[in-house]
This record gives structure tokens, C-alpha cells and sequence, in this order.
């Protein structure tokens, strides 16, 4: 995938893609917390699922792993490409892959680790130790958990390759983590030298622009606090032009960004 043009490019700037790989219909009474306080009627809203790629001359990270088609199912979640599908469409295959960053423990974030047996596994030391602990059991908490998966993080853990980030790091060139909680005990954003500018991938921190744009919070939580702490972090982030601020589940990066393809229908996006 290295071609002469990107060969001749710093390997820590990245082009970055969103992979749409899954989505649904759901509503703002079920996407946003104790929607009734705003007064407003309930509306129909679409969910996507993505996750995203930054590859460089040198090296290809994976940003998030998507669902395992099974689960999808299960959840009844509508599947519009596998990834390893969608790595295919981009030229690559799993065994390109150094690095996959989880950006937090989340059944629609962590399917799939399986694809990658011998990458480094990144994920926030506040998740892991979440989700091996005590409270991980606990309904509100495990729900959009799958126990088997969590597990296999410790499965990783033993065979020495996960890679346990503290509050900020950079985890390769051109790459920083940092873990803002919220949504989760220890979500991650990660943030991606691009040609141009800094490509922020929020993740589940932000799964959709009004979170941030109308201070709604989201509905599955860990901590308000931390996650309306993350929304002021990300605001400013997109008040800053030379950042890109990308959502995590939100319909509106098709328009936002480049698709790759049929505009309504993408099932990859260039981000950067
Ligand atoms: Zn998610």
C-alpha cells in the first residue's frame, strides 16, 4: 500500500478513513439522557457504526474493531460490510495492521480483536482495569458488553500485548491517546497527524455532533461529569480549523467528509 507519493511523506502524518460498516434507526428518547427535559418531541435519528484507519507510509493503526457479524445480529443491528471486508476494499489486510487501538470495551468497538493475533492492543489502563473488576458485572455497566470479549482482553494482557495508557500518550508517531471517561471509565480519543491537520477520533466520547453542539449528554454513561468534560474538550477542538472532529456514530460524517463512492450508501470515508 505504499505507493510513491505517500513513500515520499513523513511517517508520522497519516491519511485517516472512516469505515461505515454497520447501522440502524433508533430515536432521540433512546440516544440522549433524560431526553423529556428538553421538552422537545421525540424524533427518528439513524446510528451508524464505523471504525477508522490511519495508515502511513510505514504503518497501518486500526482505531476500533467494529461488531462481530454474530453480535450484530443478536442486537439487531443491520451489517453493510465485515472488516476485514472493508480493510480489503482499502488494500489492506489484518496482517498489514501493527497497532489496534480499542478505544473503549463496548461490544460495537471490540468484535473482531481476533482478526489481529499478533498487533499491539492499545486500550486506556482505566477501561481495562474497569472491566476486569468488580462493577463490570453489573447490568446498567455490562449491557452493551460482551463478556466473552472482555475477556479476551485479558487473553491479550497475558500474552503481553496489551498496552495500557495512562491519562495522555503518544502511541506512535504522529498518534496520541488520551482518556476523557464519560461514556465509559476510561473512553479514549485519539488524535491523528494528518496532511491536514490534526484528525481527532472521538469515538464514543462524541457519538453525534449534537452532543457537543446542544450539551445533550448520551445515554449510556459512567460518569456526567467526565463525559459534559469531554463535550467542552471537543468543542473547542472543533472551534480550532486546523482540527477535523470526527463522531463516532453520527450519519452526518458522510457529509462532513469525503465518501469513498456513492455519497448516501459509503461504506468507507476519507477523513484526511
Ligand atoms: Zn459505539
Amino acid at each position: 500500500m505504499i505507493d510513491s507519493e505517500s513513500a515520499r511523506r513523513d511517517s508520522s502524518v497519516y491519511d485517516v478513513f472512516a469505515v461505515r460498516y454497520g447501522t440502524r434507526t433508533t430515536s432521540k428518547s433512546e440516544v440522549y439522557l433524560n431526553y423529556h427535559v428538553y421538552g422537545e418531541p421525540d424524533a427518528t435519528v439513524g446510528m451508524d457504526y464505523f471504525f477508522w484507519i490511519a495508515r502511513s507510509p510505514e504503518s497501518v493503526i486500526v482505531i476500533d474493531t467494529g461488531f462481530a457479524t454474530d453480535v450484530g445480529v443478536r442486537r439487531g443491528r443491520t451489517i453493510l460490510c465485515e472488516p476485514s471486508a472493508a480493510l480489503a476494499n482499502l488494500g489492506l489486510t489484518p496482517a498489514d495492521v501493527s497497532q489496534v487501538v480499542v478505544t473503549h470495551a463496548h461490544y460495537d468497538h471490540i468484535g473482531n480483536l481476533g482478526l489481529f493475533p499478533n498487533a499491539e492492543i492499545v486500550i486506556a489502563r482505566r477501561e481495562f482495569e474497569f472491566w476486569t473488576g468488580p462493577y463490570a458485572t453489573r447490568l446498567q455497566f455490562a449491557a452493551p458488553v460482551e463478556r466473552s470479549e472482555t475477556a479476551r482482553l485479558s487473553d491479550i494482557w497475558r500474552q503481553g500485548r496489551l498496552s495500557l495508557v495512562g491519562e495522555r500518550e503518544t502511541i506512535a508517531a504522529g498518534v496520541e491517546a488520551v482518556v476523557v471517561g464519560g461514556h465509559t471509565p476510561g473512553q479514549l480519543v485519539v488524535l491523528v497527524s494528518t496532511d491536514y491537520g490534526q484528525a481527532v477520533l472521538a469515538s464514543d466520547a462524541l457519538h453525534y455532533y449534537e452532543e457537543y453542539e446542544r450539551d445533550r449528554p448520551f445515554a449510556i454513561l459512567a460518569d456526567l461529569e467526565d463525559m459534559y468534560r469531554a463535550y467542552d474538550m471537543l468543542g473547542e477542538i472543533a472551534s480550532d480549523p486546523g482540527r477535523l472532529l470526527v463522531a463516532g456514530h453520527d450519519p452526518d460524517v458522510l457529509k462532513r467528509f469525503q465518501p469513498i463512492g456513492d455519497a448516501d450508501d459509503a461504506l468507507a470515508i476519507r477523513i484526511a
